[in-house]
């Protein structure tokens, strides 16, 4: 006999969604199992930024996120344009070069407005408009370029203490340092509950239904090297350590379909002097996305992308992996004083350095072609243009002219001291490859039929994301594919 009616695995914002939808859908006994202990818990989920992409063809329908907001900031909604559901899947589309599967992007899309509603009133997350990450101030008015307004207030650590107070008050059981090994099944195949490593040993605990929201395979340096190569083994992870692919071997291993790009990832540019596994208390502070108002430059005194290619919502994701790339994993994002007042406020967290000259700043700067990195910047800023037209609220179209590796907007001259230069590196995030679903959150087995019994969300659903992702869709996506899941789940009683 089952013991719980559902079984959640992982206790991100993914599974918590699901945990709670399974239990306003009817299901009673609901368990969560996080591996994490409990001082660790909550996933790449605590770690985020807690931005959130949802679409709106009104700025005002974002009211019932930021209530009170225009007492704060006048006229607020003014500054905000609409976010279409086309505009959301244009981005979508153009970020993962047209791969994201379509019938999993209009599910996340059509769904995104409602559904984070839902999750902010069911577990009380309170909201704020995400200024300091995706905002810019013109004359005194926000405006947020990218398409992406809220996030959640004390980011994901305030998300995430929202979602397992709400489990605890909806009398959802919490199982910490309970990580799953497999899952069970009985003759029909159906899964009937997982095998766990508890504080005490091997536990076998059923259900009627199993929901995987454990996470990607980002903080497993075998599985990385495995599926993405090199040099991603060698990544410092930006999230949980806990997240160790465990739910998609356990699904592989019982003929679940993989699905999506398993040599795809999510990585950012990050400060290059953060551990291998980041700080929980510093959270997503370790981000270093301002490069597009300066350039960037390997160990070889190279630059190796168009930092102005786009706004960094659109580049952020993959710019982190070409970093990553360059010799030793690292290179300097240099800044003049004309644009560092544009930096995020998460620069304040990292040492530059700073010089009142350009040769003072390259010899400061621990690179393998100091006399390389000169001309660069010398050539750099022949084909660069006068910060007259600069505007970073948008592609301003300045653009160097006849630099072999151009820089197509706010390519301004660097020659205003003291100059500052950020040591970076490639963080990993997340890992796309996962598991295919249907239209339910059904894991599909590799005969291409539901395993009976078997739901998956977050992370875990392959498809969506590939070569980049439009930076605040993650804990969307966990919201909607957790929500149709609990709720699928639930159908199983
Ligand atoms: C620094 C950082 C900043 C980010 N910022 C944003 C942002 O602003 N907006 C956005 O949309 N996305 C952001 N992301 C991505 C986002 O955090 C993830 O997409 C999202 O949190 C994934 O949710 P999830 O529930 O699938 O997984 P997670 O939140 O990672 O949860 C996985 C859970 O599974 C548990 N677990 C793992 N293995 C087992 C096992 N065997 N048994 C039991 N439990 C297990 C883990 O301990 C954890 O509790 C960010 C990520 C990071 C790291």
């Amino acid at each position: 006999m089952s013991e719980y009616d559902v079984i959640i695995v992982g206790a991100g914002n993914a599974a918590q969604a699901a945990a709670l939808s399974a239990k306003e859908s009817g299901a009673d006994k609901v368990v969560i199992l996080e591996k994490a202990h409990e001082e660790m818990r909550g996933g790449n989920t605590h770690w985020s930024g807690g931005i959130l992409r949802i679409a709106f063809d009104d700025s005002r329908m974002l009211k019932p996120f930021l209530p009170g907001v225009e007492n704060k900031f006048l006229n607020f909604y003014d500054g905000i344009q609409p976010y279409t559901k086309k505009r959301y899947k244009e981005d979508l589309l153009r970020v993962t070069q047209g791969r994201s599967d379509p019938e999993l992007a209009n599910i996340l899309i059509d769904n995104s407005y409602d559904t984070v509603k839902w999750a902010v009133e069911k577990a009380k997350i309170e909201c704020e408009p995400a200024c300091s990450v995706c905002g810019v101030l013109v004359n005194g008015q926000w405006t947020f370029p990218g398409g992406v307004v809220i996030r959640a207030k004390h980011e994901g650590k305030g998300l995430s203490a929202s979602w397992f107070e709400a489990s605890k008050n909806a009398g959802i059981e919490i199982r910490y340092g309970s990580g799953a090994l497999e899952l069970l099944q009985n003759d029909k195949g159906k899964v009937i509950g997982v095998l766990s490593k508890e504080k005490d040993g091997l536990k076998k605990l059923y259900a009627k239904a199993v929901i995987l929201g454990c996470g990607g395979f980002e903080a497993n340096s075998q599985m990385r090297a495995q599926y993405l190569g090199e040099p991603w083994d060698q990544a410092k992870v930006r999230g949980t350590s806990f997240n160790q692919g465990d739910g998609l071997r356990m699904a592989l291993s019982i003929g679940a379909m993989p699905c999506g790009q398993w040599t795809g990832r999510h990585s950012t540019p990050i400060d290059a002097d953060w551990p291998d596994f980041a700080d929980r208390e510093r959270g997503d502070q370790s981000n270093r996305l301002s490069y597009s108002f300066g350039i960037m430059i390997n160990r070889k005194g190279l630059r190796f992308v168009d930092e102005g290619e786009d706004t960094k919502l659109y580049t952020y994701a993959k710019f982190g992996a070409e970093i990553l790339k360059q010799p030793g994993g690292k290179a300097y994002q240099i800044f003049d004083q004309k644009t560092v007042q544009h930096l995020e406020p998460r620069y304040k967290t990292g040492e530059p350095i700073v010089a009142d000259t350009i040769d003072e700043l390259v010899e400061g700067m621990d690179i393998d072609d100091k006399a390389q990195a000169l001309k660069t910047i010398k050539e750099y800023n022949l084909c660069a243009q006068s910060a007259n037209n600069f505007d970073p609220t948008c592609k301003d179209g300045l653009s160097t002219v006849d630099l072999s590796l151009p820089k197509s907007n706010w390519a301004t001259k660097i020659d205003e001291p003291p100059y500052e230069a950020y040591p970076t590196t490639g963080g990993i995030t997340f890992t796309f490859g996962g598991l295919k679903i249907n239209s339910d959150a059904q894991v599909i087995g590799t005969d291409w039929r539901p395993i009976p019994g078997l739901f998956t969300c977050g992370e875990m659903v392959g498809g969506l994301f590939h070569y980049n992702y439009p930076g605040g869709a993650g804990l969307v996506s966990g919201q909607v594919f957790g929500r149709i899941a609990g709720k699928s789940a639930a159908n199983e009683i």
